[in-house]
């Protein structure tokens, strides 16, 4: 069992790339990624979310639970649902997501076979939500400006946020100049 990785860590920021060889090591991972998310009561998880950067994420949601690869969303109305979401990066922290009520999902099965995701609700929420992930993307972007800098300073102020990557040191041009000479 791999460690969920957290929000600071670079690979929840890199875009995933699509899977290609629907091979063991592919259905090795489906199943790693089923056991992390049932072990943390996670309605979802996705590959990233482990430190593999491939298109894949697995869902758990009113006991349905399954995998999809390569997803593409489409979304067949406007309708939207508003409502608290969570993340198992973002661990303890929840805040109100404005997502899509309906999604279609088309993607692949671990042996390759096409599959279609047709998602309500929470489902829906769910799927939109781990998409995101595979494209670098986490639910807080998803809020408003001022609901966004209230999140960010709650994961700050958090117990297991770890600023892994310090923000470099700014050099003024007249500093770089003196450096170079
Ligand atoms: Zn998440």
């Amino acid at each position: 069992m791999q460690p969920i990785r957290l929000f600071g860590d670079p690979v929840l920021r890199t875009p995933a790339e699509p899977v290609v060889d629907f091979d063991k090591e592919l259905r090795r991972l489906v199943a790693d990624l089923t056991d992390t998310m049932r072990d943390e009561g996670g309605a979802g998880l996705a590959a990233p979310q482990l430190g593999v950067g491939l298109r894949v994420f697995t869902f758990d949601v009113d006991d349905v639970v399954g995998h999809l690869i390569n997803p593409v969303l489409e979304f067949p109305d406007d309708e939207e649902q508003d409502g608290p979401e969570g993340c198992l990066s973002i661990p303890g922290l929840y805040f109100d997501t404005k997502r899509r009520m309906n999604v279609v999902a088309q993607g692949f099965n671990e042996y390759g076979d096409p599959v279609r995701l047709v998602g309500t609700g929470l489902m829906s929420r769910c799927v939109q939500h781990e998409t995101d992930h595979l494209d670098g993307v986490l639910f807080v972007d998803r809020l408003d400006r001022a609901a966004r800098k209230t999140a960010l300073r709650e994961i700050r102020a958090a117990e297991w946020y770890d600023p892994a990557a310090p923000p470099p040191v700014k050099v003024s041009p007249h500093g770089l100049r003196g450096i170079f000479g």
